[in-house]
């Protein structure tokens, strides 16, 4: 992790009236203003964040933004810092912004980036050839008296950072192949900074943000998720739990099998299956139905929306496509993992040696933000012209128009695929992403173009400005 590495780091002090907190770790650099006590509580989530994942760069860089992201948008914007959040990605610098803090990159591309300049946040990979760094908060750096940046070495802080939390109101970045910074460069390179600062503000009012190349961060102003609830410890959790299921061919997951898997099965199928039991495992009690919460305390259960004619038949039937499964005492087809049959409800625990192949039924219903329901039956093309897809005109899937009357959603925004018993749903490089949040997750997690990822039930999706949840009765 080159990119911050390669700097000392100066701590500007700025005074007893401007608290606030310098953080450097490994791959991490945050200077936050903790003026506000009522910030104070987010201040220590975000720098557990950064500390949990400083000295791994696939935890830092561009998935340490996200999760800064995250949790501003699910916190309060009373509660938020001013901060600045730098990160190693790729040997370049990528710098996350909010509040009235300023940063300003120095090297043949300079770069000034404003936290004032976002509702929510700037973000930026700045250019990989820069020499120095300056972050400190926008006041500080505009208004007389010029504290903070001037004198650093008369106020005997360390010259380099090299690790740990000092009191401070913003930071130089000093690059390790310039001249040593003696008092009289800091404070020539301070007045320039701050000369920057007082000229009129053009480099800062057109500095928007950009997407970050290879990041699919929420643009705040047109994609922004609706908050869930505050953000938890087990997002972690969540987190793991998705991309595990995500990659099912892990030999440990594979291990935790602790029964006889039917031989018929492909290996990574019975993975994914067996994770989506695990995920469901510590949800399951005796009602055999997703109940999926309205607005208006109005609830429902899955089997009410799923027109599920066929499900119990074993007739072949060429127009679905055959599935392992296992049937009830009464002749009803059921997923292999049941514990009890979806339609009848009584115990598949002596059945589940006797895998039979059937036409698949629905896998599960979508429920929309406005009341539509869906059912997956087969592939679904997301999009506002969902027609335009290959798989659609093929007819290998069904077009599910989507509108949210600001052109957020993509042509072809997302497919839900359907694997077995299985739903996977992947972003097919649409503008403005698709987000997920599985059945206990607090965060929306942005979904990497053209990756699949499980759609186990109760997952929320939103596409553009929609959302939906999927739901399922087949429980396992
Ligand atoms: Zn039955």
């Amino acid at each position: 992790m080159a990119g911050l590495d390669r700097f000392r780091v100066v701590v500007g002090a700025g005074n007893s009236g401007q608290p606030g907190v310098v953080v450097r770790l490994p791959g991490v650099l945050v200077v936050a203003s903790v003026a506000r006590p009522e910030t104070i509580e987010t201040t220590k989530r975000l720098l557990a964040l950064c500390a949990d994942a400083a000295g791994e760069a696939s935890a830092t860089g561009t998935a340490l933004v996200r999760q800064a992201g995250a949790l501003l948008f699910n916190t309060e914007a009373e509660r938020v810092p001013a901060f600045g959040l730098l990160t190693t990605s790729n040997n370049r610098i990528l710098v996350l912004i909010h509040g009235a803090m300023d940063v300003v990159a120095t090297g043949p591309t300079p770069v000034a980036l404003s936290g004032m300049d976002s509702a929510i946040w700037v973000d930026r990979l700045l250019p990989a050839e820069i020499s120095r760094v300056d972050i400190g908060p926008t006041d500080t750096l505009h208004g007389a008296p010029r504290s903070g940046f001037t004198g650093l070495d008369d106020l005997g802080f360390p010259l380099d950072l090299r690790i740990g939390a000092v009191p401070g109101i913003g930071v130089s970045l000093i690059s390790a192949d310039a001249s040593p910074l003696t008092a009289s460069s800091a404070a020539a390179g301070a007045d320039g900074f701050l000369a920057g600062f007082d000229s009129p503000r053009e480099p800062m009012t057109g500095a928007a943000p950009i997407p970050t190349p290879g990041t699919r961060l929420p643009d705040p102003l047109s994609t922004a998720p609706p908050p869930l609830i505050p953000l938890r410890s087990q997002d972690d959790e969540v987190h793991r739990r998705l991309v595990a299921a995500a990659e099912p061919t892990q030999a440990a997951d594979f291990d935790e099998l602790d029964e006889d898997p039917p031989t018929a099965l492909a290996e990574h199928e019975l993975l994914a299956r067996r994770q989506r039991h695990d995920d469901l495992t510590d949800d399951l009690d005796d009602d055999q139905d997703a109940v999926t919460q309205l607005p208006g305390d109005q609830s429902f259960t899955v089997s009410d929306l799923i027109e599920d004619d066929d499900a119990a038949t074993m007739l072949p039937d060429a127009a679905q496509p055959q599935v392992e499964g296992i049937l009830c005492a009464h002749g009803h087809f059921n997923h292999p993992l049941a514990p009890y049959c979806a339609e009848c409800g009584i115990s598949l625990a002596q059945q589940t040696n006797r895998t039979v192949l059937g036409p698949r039924p629905p896998v599960g219903v979508l429920v929309f933000d406005d009341g539509q329901t869906v059912n997956v039956d087969m592939d679904l093309v997301i999009g506002r012209q969902p027609d335009r897809d290959e798989a659609v005109r093929a007819g290998n899937a069904r077009p599910l128009p989507v509108e949210d009357g600001e052109s957020a959603v993509s042509r072809v925004h997302a497919v839900i695929t359907l694997n077995g018993w299985d739903a996977v749903i992947t972003d097919r490089g649409s503008a403005n992403g698709t987000y997920i949040a599985p059945p206990e997750a607090t965060v929306w997690t942005p979904l990497s173009p053209h990756q699949p990822a499980p759609l186990v039930p109760g997952t929320r999706v939103q596409v553009g400005k929609r959302t939906f949840v999927f739901n399922s009765h087949i429980q396992i």
